[in-house]
């Protein structure tokens, strides 16, 4: 090997390792997100104990208007009813990147031990319920304050503008209300100034502390809500020939339905998942109803194939009821997109997390079949959403998330706000 193929291959070498090689966090931002960790835990617990429904996030949203306001951001508030944004604009004009944290708790009521466990009570569809932060949206909202701190601190060194997306209505809102990521983007929150990139990161009860989890691609699905009206023919049970039988016209459309998954679903692509969750027909034994009505949910990872189940639920059940004499229609209400990492964005600020968690400490991960609303900023511009770790280390089990025994570690919460602020800036100074 001669000096010059030497060099080149040297070269080779010293570019492929550049450009695999992790991003180190900024020493400023690093001792900033330390110093400003026990802040951070504390508006989390504040949060934690007054705990607010969907759409009814009033208190939470001064509270988080008020520290934006206090850092001397230009803040909008009752976006999408109760959203807060801010902006950020950097020392020199360029790319705008949103940061986006869910505001909203559950009807839940917390049974964890800690001491700022929430005794909040409300009255949700007419019934009472205890009202908790059983997804952890508590320590999205705290840790994103954080990093608001962090930046407007550091915004002579930023080029370009951060939008803090602080969004009501994540879980949903109450039935006959708009609300959430959709309501948000329809009132203009991804324009002026025109969002290039989104960032979100949920926390994860299972997933342990230091570590971050993602997926390029399909992460979590879309979320389609679906009802199916049967008509047959009343009769008495005894003389099923006199009528058309609902019931059984519905037991076929569940069988149909299923071999839309196993037989014509490209499964080695990503899961996807149909589910009949009720059923209501008929009011005795001898009588064979008239009508039957079916809910449930439709789940999708991949663009395409959620195209193709659709289309084809839309087929089969008129077509089913019809083979056998009946009538059947089928409405879809979507709840959530499909939460789709852009491969080329995860690609390039991969090396930013993995240089703060440690290679290790990021797994590439499976999807999901649950449902998140981030999903419809990422329908508009590309987006990366990720998973941070919430568990105790050295836990076993950890309860799930929306169940009474949620519980967060808040010492992952550093981690979160170290990840986005310098995400931020590593996006916005690589332009
Ligand atoms: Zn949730
Ligand atoms: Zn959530």
């Amino acid at each position: 090997m001669n000096t010059n193929t030497q060099s080149i291959f040297f070269l080779i070498f010293a570019f492929a390792f550049c450009a695999i090689q992790a991003q180190q966090i900024n020493p400023e931002i690093n001792s900033m997100a330390e110093k400003l960790e026990s802040k951070v835990i504390e508006w989390r617990r504040d949060f934690h104990q007054n705990p607010e429904l969907s759409n009814r996030e009033f208190e939470t949203a001064k509270k988080i208007a008020k520290h934006l306001k206090d850092l001397g951001l230009e803040v909008t508030e009752n976006v999408a009813k109760t959203g807060v944004v801010a902006i950020l604009k950097g020392n020199t004009p360029g790319k705008t990147v949103a940061l986006r944290a869910d505001i909203d708790a559950l009807p839940v009521t917390e049974r964890a031990d800690v001491p700022f466990k929430s005794t909040v009570k409300t009255t949700f569809l007419d019934t009472e319920v205890g009202v908790s932060h059983a997804c952890g949206h508590d320590t999205h909202t705290a840790i994103l304050m954080g990093v608001a701190e962090i930046l407007t601190k550091h915004k002579d060194k930023i080029n370009g503008t951060v939008k803090f997306i602080f969004q009501p209505a994540e879980e949903g809102p109450p039935p006959g209300e708009e609300g959430g990521a959709k309501l948000m983007i329809k009132e203009g929150v991804l324009k002026n100034p025109d969002v290039d990139a989104i960032f979100g990161l949920h926390i994860n009860s299972g997933t342990e502390v230091g570590k971050i989890r993602y997926k390029p691609g399909g992460t979590m699905a879309a979320v389609e809500r679906f009802v199916i009206n049967v008509k047959g023919k009343q009769t008495h049970g005894s003389a099923p020939w006199t009528g058309v039988d609902p019931v059984l016209i519905s037991a076929k459309i569940i069988d149909g339905l299923q071999t839309i998954i196993s037989r014509e679903s490209p499964l080695v692509k990503e899961a996807a998942v149909i589910t009949v969750g009720k059923i209501t027909s008929g009011v005795r034994f001898n009588i064979i109803p008239e009508s039957a009505e079916m809910i449930g949910t439709v789940r999708t990872l991949d663009p395409k194939m959620r195209e193709l189940i659709i289309r084809r639920m839309n087929e089969m059940v008129p077509s089913i009821a019809k083979a056998y004499g009946g009538d059947a229609t089928i409405e879809f209400q979507n709840n959530t997109s499909i939460t789709y990492n852009d491969p080329a964005l995860v690609k390039q600020m991969l090396p930013t997390i993995e240089g703060i968690a440690g290679k290790e400490n990021v797994i590439l991960s499976k999807a999901t079949t649950g449902g998140e609303d981030f999903s419809y900023f990422q329908e508009v511009v590309p987006g990366f959403y990720f998973f941070l770790g919430g568990k105790s280390k050295g836990t076993e089990k950890a309860a799930a998330h929306h169940t009474p025994d949620f519980y967060i570690d808040e010492s992952g919460l550093l981690l979160g706000v170290k990840v986005m602020s310098q995400l931020t800036l590593d996006y916005l100074n690589a332009q």
